[in-house]
């Protein structure tokens, strides 16, 4: 169970003393969009584009954003600063609100909007060791998955078939491309290049994705965003698959065959070297 101070609907209380409404678009429908920011050393890591992405995720569903953009930052704040700072990662979500159970738009109701506050776990040494196991699997999600919603259960029947194969993410396969993990952002290298597929209405632009491509480019290493096949993806040399609670994950096992020589790649090590130094300067205050 989440313990600490949450936020709903305008204050800030213990998350056992917080309650919704049965009849919240949220529990009824899975009609609510999301955001999870991490938070290194009480910074925000990236909040602009959290928020832009929230903003985005709200028009495509045209539910009205709830706050201002410093509002949005305010209370993140206070949320940080009442559950101790340190490194945790924000779940925020903006539901339809409270309405009698009709599929259409309620009119004049005001949306349901909840925050908590949850540990950021650092990757482990066995994940620096000796990576994670994935499985392919075919996306049978709906055609809007650039919006980041609370409507899951594509993606939780997925994940669970992962983990049911004794693996920690699934790999999404439509028409013949791959698209993105359950809850992350794949990337392939191959022959030194890294690869990953451009943003579409069939993947989640990840803000994790996003950085992990500027770092790439600002430290000259080859990338392309392009599709790619299933068997390009069983063929490369690295797979990556990236999140804001996961950081790089490098994966060594695909659907139980090694991936490259088996551990987490050359690349991949570079690549997760930059990244902790971009989160100590986030620590730092001195990137964002
Ligand atoms: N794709 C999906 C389906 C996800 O759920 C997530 C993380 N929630 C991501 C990609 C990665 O996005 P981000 O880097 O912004 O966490």
């Amino acid at each position: 169970m989440s313990t600490g101070i949450v936020y709903l609907n305008g204050e800030f209380l213990p998350a056992e003393k917080a309650s919704v409404s049965v009849l919240d678009r949220g529990f009824v429908f899975g009609d609510g969009v999301y955001e999870v920011i991490p938070v290194y050393g009480g910074h925000l890591f990236r909040l602009d584009e959290h928020l832009r992405r929230l903003t985005d995720s709200l028009n495509s569903v045209k539910i009205s954003n709830p706050l201002s953009g410093q509002q949005w930052q305010d209370v993140i704040m206070e949320l940080i600063a009442r559950n101790g700072g340190g490194d945790l990662s924000i779940y925020l979500q903006v539901t339809r609100g409270v309405a009698a159970r009709d599929h259409a738009f309620p009119v004049g109701v005001s949306s349901t909007l909840f925050l908590m506050a949850n540990p950021l776990i650092p990757l482990s040494d066995e994940v620096y060791k000796n990576g994670i196991a994935a499985v392919t699997a075919e996306d049978i999600r709906w055609k809007y998955c650039h919006i980041k919603s609370i409507s899951l259960l594509g993606h939780v029947m997925l994940r669970q078939q992962a983990l049911d194969q004794g693996a920690a993410e699934a790999i999404l396969i439509r028409d013949g491309k791959v698209t993105e993990g359950a809850a992350s952002n794949v990337f392939i290298v191959k022959n030194g290049e890294l690869i990953t597929p451009p943003k579409s209405d069939f993947l989640l632009p990840g803000i994790t994705r996003d950085l992990t491509l500027e770092l790439a480019a600002s430290h000259n290493i080859p990338l392309k965003e392009v599709d790619f096949t299933p068997q390009e993806l069983g063929d490369a040399d690295e797979i990556w698959l990236t999140s804001s609670t996961k950081e790089i994950l490098p994966v060594t096992a695909l659907d139980r065959s090694p991936v490259g020589c088996g551990k987490p790649g050359i690349l991949w090590q570079r690549m997760i070297a930059l990244y902790q130094e971009y989160k100590q300067n986030v620590r730092k205050n001195i990137l964002h």
